[in-house]
């Protein structure tokens, strides 16, 4: 390709659109121009980077006996309504109707479409285990829109789907997409964390996520730095308390105190002048229509996740002013547990805390020394709290660090959960009918190249790895009007070209530091540049993108050397 011809409009300027590296790069590279929020077209160099990685997603998918399909786009909302999120999935999803007035939408994803396909057609155990795939654009009406490729409205994304006879089979199609994801990741050039993930409220279901660590990451991941462990915050396990035998001797006497106004941790720290862990406070839900009460101490976060999964309720909502003030005779912010007359679930941090401050149920009240066995009991202790950074390690004996990370992409086991609801079900052995087992596996493409240019870039532009870079060199003669470096610079060109190697000629008629700047910007791993001085010694010079390194070689060498930096 010549830098003359190619389409690649690079911008000076940062755009004011973009506020993280990877989104601003892509658009100063000439690789990417907004068409709506989240919404993008991808010039000639970002698609090839996206071709490229949905390449290798190819053929590692293919490794593990994945058949690639190709889903539509546009899905009938029947099949929503069989599964039940054509009211669940809200204003997410993208809704259509057609001339007739059928409802359609806009795939979000494919669990229904493809689980449709497969009832009607596989009957047997014979025609299990069965992985499809595709790579297919994804639909989803993002409240926040944003990052570039990151979050965008109309994004692609590779899905995988297992489909197997029982729990066994499941497990090696997970395990199998799971190490496939290490290498996919690896062969990109990124460095991409699996970590425990939520699996949703309900469910024992395990799932993990893919997490590029990077500072604009949306997520928040702790993971231990001496062991394996690593999970999505919400996810996080923290160690259970072993209740000690407290000593009732250092029992203060509950006493009341008015407090007016101080309804919040912070207020009532400040007025009290205590610190928040030796504060409990009690927040009222309503879990399946009835109230309970959840005590986290005062400097921690409560976990609705864990919550919910330790009362096994179908819906849990903090509960409005008007129930809080029934249950505890006070406006919300003077909830304690002293006397009031609901289930208590206290996190495990509560078990030995002597002494603490509580809400008083009574307007502008609090009460301290309040201490449990004493003055009030639980119905359970659980896990109940946000896991933090500096939290004992779930595994071993260290401690969790925290990061913020790009979830690019996630792996979970299914179950029964959507062949059950559409009827997919097949014949064992013995004739007897069992729903299909599933299990999904989705990598977002255009997210992972993002990431791969967060953890890829300097200050003057990208660095990509050679494996999905757009092309692999490129050739600038420092004055493309000077024959003899012209000449060389084409000869250099045909030969690397004859040899497979993505080359680009910048031809155009520019100053030098221009071009190197666009060079450095795109980031072509490997700069072959045609000078005068070198060439007097009949020598060019080849520059590596990511480390500057630099070396001078005989004409004659530079095709061997430049294949075999792109082989390697
Ligand atoms: P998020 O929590 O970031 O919204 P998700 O968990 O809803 O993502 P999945 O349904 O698991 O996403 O989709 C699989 C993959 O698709 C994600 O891991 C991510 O890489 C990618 N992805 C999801 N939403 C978007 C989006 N709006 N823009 C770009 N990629 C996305
Ligand atoms: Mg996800």
């Amino acid at each position: 390709m010549r830098m003359s011809q190619l389409y690649s409009p690079t911008l000076r300027e940062v755009p004011a659109e973009a506020e993280i590296v990877s989104h601003q790069l892509m658009l100063r590279a000439g690789m990417l121009r907004r068409s709506a929020a989240g919404i993008y077209t991808y010039l000639p160099l970002g698609l090839r980077v996206i071709r490229k990685v949905e390449e290798i997603i190819r053929e590692e998918m293919n490794a593990i006996d994945g058949q690639e399909v190709l889903l539509p786009i546009i899905q009938p909302a029947e099949l929503w309504h069989e599964t039940g999120r054509w009211a669940d999935y809200g204003d997410e999803m993208f809704r259509l109707v057609d001339r007739n007035n059928r409802e359609f939408c806009l795939g979000p994803t494919h669990e229904e479409i493809i689980t449709a396909l497969i009832r009607s057609e596989v009957r047997s155990y014979r025609q299990l285990p069965l992985r499809l795939y595709q790579i297919q654009n994804r639909y989803r009406d993002e409240i926040r829109p944003r990052f570039g490729l990151m979050r965008g409205r109309e994004f692609i994304m590779k899905d995988m789907y297992s489909f197997d006879r029982d729990e066994e089979g499941l497990d090696q199609s997970y395990w199998a997409a799971y190490h496939a994801y290490e290498r996919i990741f690896k062969r990109c050039g990124v460095l991409a964390r699996p970590v425990e993930a939520d699996s949703g409220a309900i469910g024992g279901d395990i799932t993990h996520e893919f997490m590029v660590l990077a500072d604009s990451g949306e997520d928040l991941v702790l993971y231990c730095p001496d062991c394996d462990y690593a999970a999505n915050v919400e996810k996080a396990e923290c160690r259970p308390i072993e209740s000690q035998a407290k000593d009732s001797a250092l029992f203060k006497p509950v006493e009341e105190i008015h407090t007016p106004g101080s309804s919040t941790i912070e207020q009532i720290t400040e007025f009290l002048k205590v610190k928040p862990e030796d504060c409990i406070k009690t927040l009222i839900y309503t879990a399946d229509d009835k109230p309970i009460a959840a005590l986290v101490r005062g400097d921690h976060t409560l976990n609705e996740i864990k919550l919910q999964k330790v009362l096994g309720c179908e819906t849990l909502e903090l509960a409005d002013d008007e129930t809080i003030h029934k249950l505890t005779g006070a406006p919300v912010g003077f909830a304690g547990p002293i006397g009031l007359d609901i289930p208590l679930y206290a996190d495990y941090s509560i078990t030995n805390m002597i002494n603490a401050v509580v809400g008083g149920n009574k307007q502008d009240t609090h009460l301290v020394n309040a201490n449990l066995g004493r003055d009030f009991t639980v119905t359970q202790t659980a896990d109940l709290r946000e896991g933090e950074p500096g939290d004992p390690c779930p595994r071993c004996e260290g401690h969790l660090v925290g990061a913020r990370g790009i979830e690019v992409g996630q792996v979970f086991k299914l179950g029964t959960k959507y062949s059950s609801a559409l009827n997919a079900s097949f014949l064992d052995e013995s004739g007897k009918e069992c729903p299909i087992i599933m299990g999904c596996y989705g990598i977002g493409v255009g997210r992972t190249v993002a990431a791969v240019i967060e953890q890829n870039h300097d200050k003057d532009g990208i660095c990509w790895p050679m494996s999905i870079a757009p092309y692999h060199v490129i050739i600038v003669p420092v004055s493309i009007k000077d024959q003899e470096q012209a000449s060389v610079a084409n000869a250099i060109y045909n030969k690397l070209e004859d040899a497979g190697v993505e080359v680009v000629l910048d031809d155009r008629n520019e100053r030098p530091g221009v071009k190197f700047k666009d060079a450095d910007l795109i980031g072509f791993p490997i700069r072959v540049t045609i000078g005068p001085k070198s060439l007097k010694q009949g020598k060019v010079e080849i520059t590596m993108r990511r480390t500057k390194e630099q070396i001078a070689l005989p004409v004659d060498d530079v095709v061997d050397h430049v294949v075999k930096l792109v082989k390697s």
